[in-house]
Formats: C-alpha cells, sequence, structure tokens
C-alpha cells in the first residue's frame, strides 16, 4: 500500500479509440477498453502529444498496474492518514455502500477523477471492490481509489462490459438431489461459466436426505476427477453443512442454482441469521431513491460475504462463443487441438479427437452430451 503522498509519473501509450473491435474476451479488446477509460481523464490531466495513431499522456501521482485480466488498472494516490479501507456491498445509482474491516457502514460517493476513468461501464465501482476512501462525517464518505480486481463476474451486452460483481473467490453451484431433480447438465453450465471468469466453482447438491447418496457416486466422482470440489449436504437434516460453513468462511461466495434447489435453506443454516440481514438490506434499498441494485454483499456473521444477485442465481451462458466452449470444459479441452480440423465443432467432424475419447471412455458421454447442447444452444 502507498503510505506517503508520493508522485508518480506514467507515460503511456494507447491506441487510437476507435480502431475497430476484435472478439469479446480477446486480451486485445481488453486493454483497448482500458484505453478508451484512460481516454477520458480529466482535462486536468497533462496531454503531450495526439497525433493521429497515438496519444501520450501523463498522470501525476498515480501508478499503473497490470491487473489478472492482462489489463491495466489506474491506481491513483492517496494521503493514507487520512483515508481507510473499505469494501463496496453495494452501489445505489450515484453512491455506494462501503463496509470497513470493523463492520462499520459509509455510504460513499466517488472522487471526480475515478470516474473519469469509465466508459464502458455505468458506474466505475462495482459491489465487491475494494476501495480507499476518505470519511467525511455523518457516516460519509469519498472513493479515492480502486483496487486492482481479480475474480470478476461481468457480462457483455452489445459489446459492452457490465460489471456485476467484483473480487469473488467461488462460485457455489448449488443443485438438489431430488425436488427438482438433478441437473446434471444445469451444473455444467454454470461450471462453464466459472471457467470463462476464472472463479473457483464449489458444486453442492443439496436435500441429499431424499435420496440414496451412493446414487451419486458416479456423477461426483465425474467431477471429482475434474479437480471441482463436490459437497453433498442437507439444509433439512443438517448433513454436510458443517464442512461447506468453513469453505465459506472469510471467502466472498456468488450463490447459483435454479429456484427451489434450497439456496435460502442451505444460506440459513450457515448462518441463523442471514435471513435478516437480507431482509434489513432490501428494507434499506426499497427506501432509497435508486431500488435497482445490481448485485449486494450479504455479510456473514463468521466473516466473509455471500453475493446475492437475483439475475445470477439463475444465470444462462453469458458471453460464450461456442468456439470457446470446449475449451472451457476441463475434460474435453485436453483433446481439442488433436482433432483434423483446427476448427473442428466436435460434432459432426470426421477424426475428432473429443469424440475419440467419448468412444473409448476417456471423456464421460454425458459431459459431451452436455457439450452438444451448449454448442447447439439447445435448452
Ligand atoms: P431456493 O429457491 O433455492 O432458495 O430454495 P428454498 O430454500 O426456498 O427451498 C425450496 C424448498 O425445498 C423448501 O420447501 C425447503 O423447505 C425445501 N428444502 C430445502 N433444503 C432441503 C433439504 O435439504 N431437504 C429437503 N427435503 N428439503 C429441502
Ligand atoms: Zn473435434
Amino acid at each position: 500500500m502507498a503510505s506517503k503522498k508520493q508522485k508518480h509519473k506514467i507515460r503511456t501509450q494507447f491506441r487510437k479509440k476507435h480502431q475497430g473491435r476484435s472478439k469479446t474476451g480477446d486480451l486485445t479488446r481488453e486493454f483497448q477498453d482500458q484505453a478508451d477509460r484512460l481516454d477520458k481523464l480529466a482535462p486536468t490531466e497533462r496531454i503531450s502529444g495526439k497525433g493521429e495513431l497515438t496519444r501520450k499522456r501523463t498522470v501525476i501521482g498515480a501508478e499503473l498496474t497490470e491487473d489478472q485480466s492482462g489489463g491495466f488498472t489506474v491506481l491513483l494516490d492517496y494521503d493514507s492518514s487520512l483515508c481507510r479501507q473499505g469494501r463496496v456491498l453495494r452501489v445505489h445509482g450515484l453512491s455506494c455502500v462501503v463496509e470497513t474491516e470493523d463492520g462499520s457502514i459509509f455510504r460513499c460517493a466517488t472522487r471526480q477523477l475515478l470516474k473519469s476513468l469509465n466508459t464502458e461501464q455505468r458506474h466505475v465501482v462495482a459491489a465487491g471492490d475494494l476501495v480507499i476512501f476518505r470519511p467525511e462525517g455523518d457516516g460519509q464518505g469519498m472513493i479515492e481509489r480502486i483496487e486492482p480486481r481479480y475474480g470478476v463476474l461481468s457480462r457483455t451486452s452489445r459489446g459492452r462490459q457490465h460489471v456485476i460483481v467484483t473480487n469473488v473467490d467461488q462460485l457455489l453451484i448449488i443443485a438438489s438431489a431430488a425436488e427438482p431433480v438433478l441437473k446434471p447438465n444445469l451444473i455444467d453450465r454454470f461450471l462453464v461459466t466459472a471457467e470463462q471468469s476464472r472463479i473457483t466453482p464449489i458444486i453442492c447438491i443439496n436435500k441429499i436426505d431424499l435420496i440414496d447418496p451412493a446414487d451419486l457416486q458416479p456423477l461426483v466422482g465425474v467431477y471429482g476427477q475434474m479437480g471441482y470440489p463436490v459437497y453433498l449436504v442437507s439444509a433439512a437434516t443438517g448433513l454436510g453443512v458443517e464442512r461447506l460453513r468453513r469453505r465459506i468462511v472469510g471467502r466472498q461466495s456468488v450463490v447459483s442454482g435454479q429456484s427451489g434447489v434450497g439456496k435460502t435453506s442451505l444460506l440459513n443454516a450457515i448462518d441463523p441469521d442471514l435471513k435478516l440481514r437480507v431482509q434489513e438490506v432490501s428494507r434499506e434499498n426499497q427506501k432509497g431513491k435508486h431500488t435497482t441494485t445490481t448485485a449486494q454483499l450479504i455479510r456473514l456473521q463468521s466473516g466473509g460475504h455471500i453475493v446475492d444477485t437475483p439475475g445470477i442465481r439463475q444465470f444462462q451462458l453469458w458471453d460464450i462463443i461456442p468456439a470457446e466452449l470446449a475449451g472451457l470444459m476441463r475434460d474435453i479441452r485436453p483433446y481439442v487441438n488433436a482433432c483434423r480440423y483446427p476448427d473442428c465443432t466436435h460434432i459432426h467432424e470426421m477424426d475428432c479427437a473429443v469424440k475419440d475419447a467419448v468412444a473409448d471412455g476417456r471423456v464421460d458421454a454425458r459431459r459431451y452430451e452436455s457439450y452438444c447442447q451448449m454448442f447447439l444452444g439447445d435448452d
């Protein structure tokens, strides 16, 4: 952390703004987005050189770091003696709710310069962000800096990336063993999303009290072999809940899963006061002018947060390019480069290494079926 107010000068060179976009998920594209954001730096920044193809500018009092996605983040200087660290629990219109380590809550606005770094998102600060803010009394504050993000869950619509939540440690994929019937293909969809966002997935199969757990062994084995943790639990009997709680404590977890599988029951079994806190937050939200909340973090008594996003709970495959799908499936990925045709879809081609692997049992047939369904967009 920057302890003193040190002035750094960074000279950045960026490509011209409208150069045509490469496909989604491409690093060039991400870099371009960052460049676009920097293009909107406040007019007080010094600008040097404004050629046809490149623009250079010097940002004083900032450092540029490369983030996880290969993009760049500008870290603005701040006066540490006046500031505190916190985590954004939710964003409301132009302000956001920030929680400090000790659980204090501040309603914060965002420093103008930080806002101007952003062009692609509607709001520069996202739920989950770790921020440095300056308290201004009366529970208010000003966000001075956003720390580099990891575990970003976002969706792209009309070529724009919308960040839903950041700094997510894990995606809890909750399914039920019965009532509703277990849908492994749905688990596979969530797994693909987790792989794409590079967020660790945790598979939880609830309502284990309704079946003979031995029946699930083959399925659990397939996921286990791929390195995915699987938890067999019952919110009703408490079976496996303690083990799951240990996995959740101190981390930021996004909850996903079809309605009726027992997400609410499971979260309540993990933290009995969670329901109260969710109700508190929604009451508070109704009071505010901006009732639309994209994502919200709910603090767990024992540390960590659950990310609640009504839209995410049942999310479908977002932004997955069919050609990238096989590479996002851990068991299929090792074979894709051995197919005869480099653009093999692994559906109908001759000499397909993926189909060969399915034929001799190296790839689970049900997983391959799941791949075909997702590839063809069947539901
Ligand atoms: P959500 O829609 O995913 O939040 O699911 P809920 O938590 O509302 O649960 C849906 C239904 O499943 C409720 O009637 C719960 O009582 C029931 N349920 C939840 N967990 C279990 C469980 O482990 N075993 C059984 N038998 N029923 C459960
Ligand atoms: Zn193939």
